[in-house]
């Protein structure tokens, strides 16, 4: 057997025990749970990094940038996607892509902004190569959000932001839901608004560390 399967296998296993961690930290949704079964992981790291691909960390991905901790991403996809599977969803800080493929086994189709040009390089090269064709990387200040493509089933903001902007709001389906990390220090409250009929219902999930949402393209 060749050095590449061994690897292969390894990370099959270790995916699965990652996936009965995240089981018992009280993620519940199946769609979740399998979206995180089947997205390998490593890939979306540098080679000296993806022995540590399954471990419940954040990781770097370069440009002082990192990849969110898998209990993150999959609690923000729970939180999300309200346990059925969605038509669109926005999400907004790319990164390497990973978080976005997620999605993109929750959902027909995702757009996913990024203000730095090399990782939104890199995020399509790697989508490209697991042939994932139904995330669109947009190289954008995703500050408030892409209208062009709304309105949304759900908007997942991967940085943190100082408050949410109506505008972004205004972008998402009724019903729909947002999740975003709000404050302006170095630990924020993870927030999900819900767009009802009655207007926009606000809660608070738990304290949580992103990295900050920046202005301008870089
Ligand atoms: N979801 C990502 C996490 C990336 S970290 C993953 O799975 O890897 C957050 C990302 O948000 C960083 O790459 C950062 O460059 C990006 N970001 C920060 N401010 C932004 C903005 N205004 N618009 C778009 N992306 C932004």
């Amino acid at each position: 057997m060749n050095y590449l399967a061994g690897i292969g296998m390894t990370s099959q296993r270790t995916r699965v025990r990652m996936v009965d961690r995240l089981r018992e930290q009280g993620i519940k949704s199946p769609l979740v749970l399998d979206a995180m079964a089947n997205v390998p992981r490593h890939l979306f790291l540098e080679e000296g990094l993806q022995h540590r691909a399954y471990e419940d960390t954040p990781l770097p991905i370069g440009e002082g940038q990192t990849i969110s901790s898998p209990f993150i991403v999959a609690q923000s996809c729970e939180l999300a996607c309200q346990g059925k599977p969605m038509e669109i969803v926005l999400e907004i800080g790319c990164g390497c892509g990973y978080q976005a493929a997620v999605l993109g086994r929750l959902a027909k189709k995702v757009v996913s902004l990024e203000r730095i040009a090399k990782l939104v390089g890199k995020a399509r090269h790697t989508l490209r190569e697991m042939r994932i064709n139904n995330v669109l990387i947009k190289n954008v200040d995703g500050s408030l959000g892409y209208p062009a493509g709304a309105p949304y089933d759900a908007i997942v903001v991967a940085a943190a932001m100082p408050y949410i902007p109506d505008e972004l709001k205004a972008q998402l389906k009724p019903g729909g839901r947002l999740v975003a990390p709000v404050g302006r220090g170095d630990v924020q409250a993870m927030m999900v608004v819900e767009a009802r009929p009655n207007g926009y219902f606000e809660r608070e999930i738990e304290a949580v560390r992103f990295v900050p949402l920046l202005p301008g393209v870089a």
